[in-house]
């Protein structure tokens, strides 16, 4: 079906299509295969080949080429979502695809050489930095891994027992036991996205796992002081008068809080290329069962319905304050460019198809 998710589901939720550019192996192996996706980015298209004569189109909201740039996929994929959180409403930026195909790089990538390949994790961050006034407002980032339904603290891993807490009366969900770092510039935001890296894979070691069988989940929330309409003409009527009652009215100030979450999910690879025994499979079902919450939750708020199944995983519990009505999201679908990645991206573009 060519619909579009913008026009389906009045922009809350946004999908991309990101194919990665072919690495050095690649571009000496697949030489003489040709390219089995075809991308359209001015028509928002692309086309999967199933052989030489027949292919399928699909639409999506953007399509992101091999020569995209860090800074162009985050124009068109996150600097929405971050603009709408800081006006302060909850935000989603999702990144869903095979292990290999780009998700990490795509979010959480440093830069360290090059600041131009800094990814969407710092460059959000950059973003809500700069709009706030730092000394009013704080920014506290959580950086969390969720691996086989149990949750760890990326940013101390030693903490055990990370859970899910939900608030009795308003159903409000918070993992008061995590880590909760205020950010205050850039350097300290590398720095601490540097020791989420770091642990994830010291962690992902000790499991004897890697970083494709988990979830890893930043979340950033912004607490910005506003005055409401009453204050700020209350302090304007007073600007002649006393400048006591100015000051009284800024601690008068209401803070609005909201929340951003950036999602480098675990691969979408399918159960059976990770062999068929043992903690893989276990680990698997685990991966397929939270993928799927996720993709039910998805589908439920891009049909506006008023029944979310977020309790199905830790993932889609974790992120339910980003399925309310006013909230935005973005899926970042990637893929890979060579002929043996054709199964899975057809998997990775029906998963964001079903969605719009
Ligand atoms: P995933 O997280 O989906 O498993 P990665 O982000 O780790 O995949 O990407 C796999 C490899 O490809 C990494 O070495 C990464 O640096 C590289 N890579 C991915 N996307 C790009 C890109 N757009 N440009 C350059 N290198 C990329
Ligand atoms: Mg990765």
């Amino acid at each position: 079906a060519n619909r579009s998710g913008k026009e389906s589901n009045g922009g809350r939720i946004r999908i991309a299509v990101r194919l990665r550019a072919r690495n050095a192996e690649e571009l000496l192996n697949d030489a003489d295969f040709g390219d089995y996706v075809e991308l359209m980015p001015e028509l928002r298209r692309l086309r999967l080949r199933k052989n030489s004569w027949d292919y399928e189109t699909y639409q999506f909201d953007s399509i992101l080429s091999e020569t995209a740039s860090q800074k162009r996929v985050y124009e068109a994929t996150a600097k929405d979502v971050v603009e709408s959180v800081l006006d302060g409403y909850n935000g989603m930026i999702v990144a869903y695809g095979q292990t290999g195909s780009g998700k990490t790089y795509t979010l959480g990538n440093l830069g360290e050489q090059d600041a131009s390949e800094r990814g969407i994790m710092v460059r959000a961050l950059e973003d809500i930095l700069t709009d706030i006034s730092t000394d009013k407002d704080t920014v506290t980032v959580s950086y969390l891994q969720l691996y086989m339904e149990s949750i760890r603290d990326l940013l101390v891993p030693e903490s055990e027992n990370i859970t899910i807490a939900e608030d009795a009366k308003t159903g409000d969900i918070s993992w008061p036991r995590a880590t909760s770092a205020e950010v205050k510039d850039q350097k300290s935001v590398i720095e601490l996205l540097q020791t989420g890296e770091t642990n994830r894979f010291s962690v992902n070691k000790k499991l004897k796992t890697d970083a494709s069988r988990s979830h890893a989940i930043l979340l950033v929330t912004v607490r910005k002081s506003i005055q409401t309409k009453a204050e700020r003409q209350q302090a304007t009527l007073n600007e002649n008068g006393s400048s006591m009652q100015i000051l009284k009215g800024q601690n008068a100030a209401t803070v609005r809080s909201s929340k951003l979450f950036i999602v480098d999910l675990a691969g979408s690879d399918r159960a059976d290329k990770f062999g068929n025994e043992g903690i893989m499979l276990e680990e698997a079902k685990f991966v397929n069962l939270s993928l799927t919450a996720l993709g039910k939750c998805v589908n439920a708020v891009a049909e506006n319905s008023t029944h979310i199944p977020f309790k199905d995983s830790n993932l889609s519990r974790l992120l339910r304050d980003s399925f309310e009505g006013t909230s935005k999201a973005s899926l970042i679908i990637t893929i890979g460019p060579s002929p043996q990645h054709r199964a899975e991206t057809t998997k990775a573009i029906l998963f964001g198809q079903k969605i719009m």
